[in-house]
């Protein structure tokens, strides 16, 4: 298949042929950086670990290029860090037995720009080839702007497809602040309880975003645990670990996007006032 970007590569942990091994997938996850998937759709990763009918296919869009480096990749240039993330996500396939592992190689620029068509071409590219289920990528409330940028250009790609062709979920996953505003009953719910293991695994490839002292592996797990805790003020714990999605799947029919966040946030800000004023504020 066809990818824009002279660097853009398609990694098969398994080494199927490619064309069985992109059809099989049935999650998608769609993340702008290397290390954004393993952070942010574990839950579609758990869903396909060692299940025969039920297939992950990880895509990276942009390069790596602009990455924070310290401790041992000081250094390094943007070339060889690019080289360092590539790796490192392919080590993340590996562990996590994806289908396979898009790497796009889009600058950073490319992506924010919404009149680049490089992106989205691959993007509708990917959805048309591997047609999956359920796509997670960024939310519309992160605060990182080529996540942002992600998101919007995926729900740009899934208008270009026959609306019978769409997959049948879309989540918009947590990364650069979490979703725990979100009204309960907006709250997309991916349980994340098993194989703690795998998931320590799949986030701690990432050295080097890791060894400079960004604990992000902690960090994501002590929110995963966090949400499953404050989730119910009343009784025990469903759930030992949780992730928090937004539901983008009406906007990949129609709706613009700004006023859905905006209900969203409404909805919060009304929830938030209803209780101050009943309890006498
Ligand atoms: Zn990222």
């Amino acid at each position: 298949m066809k990818l824009n970007h002279p660097t853009a590569e398609i990694f098969v942990p398994d080494q199927s042929p490619l064309d069985s091994a992109l059809a099989r997938t049935t999650h998608l996850g769609i993340g702008a950086h290397h290390d954004d998937l393993e952070f942010m759709a574990a839950h579609g990763i758990l869903e396909c670990f060692a299940q025969p009918s039920r297939w992950f296919t990880g895509v990276i869009v942009s390069d790596g290029a602009g990455t924070a480096r310290d401790f041992k990749y000081k250094s390094f240039s943007d070339e060889q860090m690019k080289d360092v993330r590539r790796g490192e996500q392919k080590k993340a396939a590996y562990v996590g037995e994806y289908a396979a592992q898009f790497l796009l190689g889009h600058p950073s620029s490319a992506v924010k720009d919404a009149k680049h068509a490089g992106v989205l071409e691959d993007l509708s590219a990917i959805l048309r080839v591997t047609r999956p289920e359920v796509v997670y990528t960024h939310n519309l409330a992160d605060k990182h702007d080529t996540h942002v940028a992600v998101a919007l250009r995926v729900l740009a790609a899934c208008r270009e497809l026959e609306p019978g062709a769409r997959p049948k979920r879309l989540i918009g996953c947590e990364v650069w602040r979490d979703l725990d505003w979100l009204c309960d009953s907006d709250k997309v719910q991916m349980p994340v309880d098993r194989r703690e293991n795998l998931q320590n695994a799949l986030m701690g490839v990432f050295d080097s975003q890791i060894a400079g002292g960004k604990r992000y592996d902690l960090a994501t797990a002590g929110r995963r645990k966090a949400h499953a805790t404050y989730f119910e003020s009343h009784g025990t714990d469903q759930h030992t670990a949780l992730i928090w999605g937004m539901d983008l799947t009406p906007l990949m029919h129609e709706g613009d996007p700004s006023a859905h966040v905006a209900a969203l946030m409404r909805r919060f800000e009304d929830e938030v006032l209803a209780r101050v004023r009943r309890l006498g504020g």
